[in-house]
């Protein structure tokens, strides 16, 4: 595949105007200054799974705070519902709320197409679960490569394109990999290299779930994310790319500390046999198998004072999560660091450490938003909590590419983008 449009000459300054004269903000009023580079602006689009707002405080965190110094940082990116990862990920790259975008839980159930989960890969690779369209697509419908180094979604052919380079997921492929392959992208010559890149990390939803977000193993999770935004960052400096590459960190939700004495045993309230529950921890989506929605409802409804229990139809308007009929009869959402599970599962559990997938309002679930380059606000200031649906459009604007329509808004993230004048 080849560029279908014209290279052109522009300087660091120009390079956030561009995106934003696509958008049809307007002609600047004076001249750009000498071109720097003759390429387009280009986004790297880092995921750190389960990366909690304030692990960016964390000592080992040195290099994502170095970039939000020279670029931007939100108080808070807020999830969308569930706070879960590949309903996140995908609302990253689409700008859809879950509801909008079809994957509603890591575990899904659809007559037609059977059930998904993260780790069968006919599924994942399957489009009819896939609706919107990811960054990666829009960009190459525009005639921009893209690289997807692990992303949700980044196996699939939404809308029959792919990203121009992907992989299929591999849990323990080692980081070092993964940024030696972002570097080679990054060193391609400027007609062929991606103009996104976007890369997923797991090691902080990993520790988060195993130890909990206090533990040391998460600093020294942090540390090794750390270090690979790091080596990242130097390599674009390295390859003299500072004014032409932004990148942007995203992280999907946070993590609470979850405990023995915060446990929700759900065959107390409901004989087990009569249910289907897809995700169970910490939302349980659940599906009477009599289809007697009302029977399950009586049973649950008030069981346990830290239990919220919705119908489908009910769910708080804040969690944006209604009309997709991929959502069960019956959500059932634990209060924070609270655990739903079964007598048996509590019987053999012997560690406990965090959790994700509750209120996305909660402080606990929110995660982080770094972001810094040519079309950045150069500030290192902090931009107010805003919901991740936005992300897409500021990537858009970044890369300067026509969005989608989706659910986010360019207005929601102006605040980080670098000024026209
Ligand atoms: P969660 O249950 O929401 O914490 O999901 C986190 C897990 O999602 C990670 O530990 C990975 O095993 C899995 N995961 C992340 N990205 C992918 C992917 N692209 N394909 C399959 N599984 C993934
Ligand atoms: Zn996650
Ligand atoms: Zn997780």
């Amino acid at each position: 595949m080849t560029l279908s449009r014209p290279r052109v000459a522009i300087g660091a300054w120009s390079a956030g105007c561009l995106a934003l004269m696509l958008l049809g903000c307007g002609a600047p009023s004076r001249p750009a200054p000498a071109p720097a580079v003759a390429q387009w602006p280009r986004v790297v689009l880092l995921s750190l799974d389960g990366f909690r707002t304030d692990y960016l405080e964390r000592p080992t965190a040195v290099r994502l705070r170095a970039l939000a110094a020279r670029g931007v940082r939100a108080e808070r990116l807020v999830p969308s519902f569930p706070s879960k990862t590949f309903p996140n990920h995908y609302t990253l790259v689409t700008g859809l709320t879950p509801a909008h975008h079809g994957i509603v839980a890591n575990v899904m159930h659809e007559p037609t197409l059977g059930l998904f989960r993260m780790s069968d890969t006919a599924a994942v690779r399957n489009p009819a679960w896939w609706g919107g369209e990811p960054l990666w697509v829009t960009a190459e419908k525009q005639g921009r490569r893209t690289a997807a180094y692990f992303w949700p979604g980044s196996e699939t052919a939404v809308g029959g394109v792919r990203p121009t380079w992907w992989y299929p997921y591999e849990h323990t492929r080692p980081n070092a990999a993964r940024v030696a392959r972002i570097l080679e992208w990054l060193a391609m010559p400027p007609a062929e290299a991606p103009a996104l890149i976007a890369a997923y990390f797991s090691d902080t939803d990993d520790a988060g779930h195993s130890f909990g977000p206090a533990a040391p193993q998460v600093d020294s999770a942090i540390a090794r994310v750390d270090s690979a935004v790091g080596a990242i960052v130097d390599g674009i400096a390295r390859l003299g790319l500072t004014e032409v590459v932004n990148v942007v960190i995203v992280g999907d939700h946070g993590m609470a500390p979850v405990a023995a004495e915060r446990a929700i045993v759900l065959d107390d309230y409901l004989n087990l046999s009569t249910v289907e529950i897809l995700d169970q921890n910490p939302v349980a989506m659940i599906v009477p198998r009599d289809g007697d929605v009302a029977r399950v409802m009586a049973a649950l409804a008030g069981a346990h004072p830290r239990l919220q229990v919705y119908r489908r139809d009910a769910l708080p308007a804040s969690y944006r999560f209604a009309g997709n009929p991929r959502i069960t009869p019956i959500v059932a959402v634990a209060d924070d660091g609270w655990t739903i599970a079964t007598r048996a599962e509590l019987a053999r559990k012997t560690s406990w450490g965090g959790a994700h997938g509750y209120d996305p309002a909660l402080p606990s679930m929110g995660t982080l938003f770094v972001a810094a380059g040519p079309g950045v606000a150069a500030t290192g200031h902090t931009i107010p909590a805003f919901s991740n649906v936005h992300v897409y459009p500021f990537v858009a604007a970044l890369l300067g590419v026509r969005p989608a329509r989706t659910d986010g808004s360019i207005d929601s993230v102006r605040a980080a983008l670098r000024p026209l004048h």
